[in-house]
């Protein structure tokens, strides 16, 4: 057995209940073994044992009062993975599918994904399986208010800065925010996606989803292709979906679908934008409602990706939302794209399919990077007391998704693996997490 292959084996032993993480862990060190199993230095220092444990994982009781005075128990999670290149980042998942397994597959991935901006900051996620949906705005605040109540004890600017994610949005972090500076007495960069009057950054909401057409438009110019006048299919419509289809069609893609978990639409006239923002930021809505504003549009329900044709796919909803029949299907129906905009929305056999079929593929933890990236210029503009502008913002993050892209190619180059972009970009983000940590030492 290789070294790689022992501790995927041990991982596996020791975590028999967490399938997401093991997904996670089992297609990093795969995609790591040429690197790791032929440079003995990684085994004699334990770096892959200590890369798959997190460095601390916190689980914690959320009680709190809904508006009937009815007392509700959530539970909350920080898993802390790896704080070698700098202090803990990444979000705060709401959803009541939040489990251990599926934060440590989140703070997992964002070890590689942190790396990758070539910013200084570290891995990490929480959340809880509380459910925002059909709560009151009070309770929301009461829930946030009991959630930090406890996480405030584990974060602060240098050490921890969580951030929003599914169901976390700037109403979350506002109230979150507020109670950290209640209980702490510090007006410090603790969190990030902030509103813009208490030190958030301009650019902030559009990153991810921008950040994801800029990876996926320096892509297909790399391939000799135009993403003005592709056919783009988008999943979900919630903050990353809805920035990925502004960008998109600013510059002269028609996006053609979005989503919810209760069904899709197509439109083959391109989604209007603004519409699904109503629809999903202001009255908070059912995707369905689209008809009401464009009845010659298609609902159905169930997968988009069971019913949509298209030349680009963006994935933007959750985690293995593309099935292998799926992305068979998409490929022989002429996708010749795929782009992470969710974490992990390919599951495995999928993300074969696509690279067996050459559909180009870039995985989450390098094409949905721009969110963190700007996360972390928002840390920078708190930590000197400034803010810059959205245009300034806006070109990092153009950049930043740029170096992404080359950064990865070349891993790919180097480890004989051109346009497997999944090993690029598992291997570029590894190896500047790696030389710190055999810097550190032990720890
Ligand atoms: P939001 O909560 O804003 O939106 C999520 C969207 O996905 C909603 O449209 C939601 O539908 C849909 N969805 C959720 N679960 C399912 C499901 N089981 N089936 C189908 N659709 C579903 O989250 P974000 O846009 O912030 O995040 C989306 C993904 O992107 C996540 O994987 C997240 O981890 C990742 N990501 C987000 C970043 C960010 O900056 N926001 C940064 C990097 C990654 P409904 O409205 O019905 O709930």
């Amino acid at each position: 057995m290789t070294y790689s292959e022992k501790v995927l084996h041990d991982l596996k032993i020791k975590n028999p209940n967490e399938p997401e993480f093991i997904q996670a862990a089992e297609e990093v060190l795969e995609s790591l073994a040429p690197v790791v199993d032929n440079d003995p230095r990684y085994q004699k220092t334990g770096l892959l044992e200590r890369l798959v444990e997190p460095e601390r994982q916190i689980m914690f009781r959320i009680p709190w009062v809904d508006d009937n005075g009815e007392v509700h128990v959530n539970r909350g999670y920080r898993v802390q993975f790896n704080s070698a290149i700098g202090p803990f980042k990444g979000g705060l998942r709401l959803h009541p599918s939040v489990n251990l397994s599926i934060i440590k597959f989140l703070g997992f991935e964002q070890i590689f994904k942190n790396s990758l901006t070539g910013l200084p900051i570290g891995g990490a996620k929480g959340g809880s399986d509380f459910d925002p949906k059909g709560k009151s705005d009070m309770e929301i605040m009461r829930f946030c208010q009991a959630f930090m109540n406890e996480l405030y004890k584990y974060i602060g600017a240098d050490e921890d800065v969580p951030a929003g994610d599914i169901g976390t949005g700037a109403r979350e972090v506002g109230y979150l925010y507020g109670q950290y500076k209640k209980l702490t007495n510090r007006s410090e960069g603790c969190l990030t996606g902030k509103g813009l009057s208490f030190g958030g950054s301009l650019a902030r909401t559009e990153a991810t989803g921008y950040g994801l057409v800029y990876i996926t438009e320096e892509l297909l110019k790399d391939h000799g292709k135009d993403i003005s006048g592709s056919r783009v299919a988008v999943s979900g419509s919630g903050n990353v979906a809805i920035y990925a289809m502004e960008k998109a069609t600013q510059i002269g893609a028609k996006v053609i679908s979005c989503s919810d978990s209760t069904g899709y639409i197509i439109d083959e006239n391109g989604i209007d934008v603004e519409a699904v923002k109503k629809i999903k930021e202001v009255d908070r809505k059912r995707i369905s409602a689209y008809l009401e504003i464009h009845p010659d549009a298609t609902y159905g329900e169930g997968s988009i990706w069971d019913n949509v044709t298209c030349d680009v796919a963006l994935p933007c909803a959750t985690q293995n939302e593309i099935n292998k029949e799926q992305a068979e299907r998409l490929a022989d129906t002429g996708c010749y794209a795929v782009c992470e905009g969710a974490n992990m929305p390919t599951n495995a056999e999928a993300t074969q399919v696509f690279l067996d079929k050459n559909v180009l593929f870039i995985p989450g933890k390098a094409s949905n990077a721009g969110g963190v990236a700007t996360s972390a210029l928002e840390m920078g503009q708190n930590s000197i007391r400034s803010s810059w502008t959205f245009d300034e913002v806006d070109a990092k993050l153009k950049g930043i998704m740029i170096n992404i892209y080359y950064h990865m190619k070349d891993a790919c180059e180097q480890f004989d693996a051109v346009d497997n972009f999944v090993v690029g970009a598992n291997i570029a983000g590894f190896m500047k997490v790696a030389d710190a940590m055999m810097a550190q030492g032990i720890v």
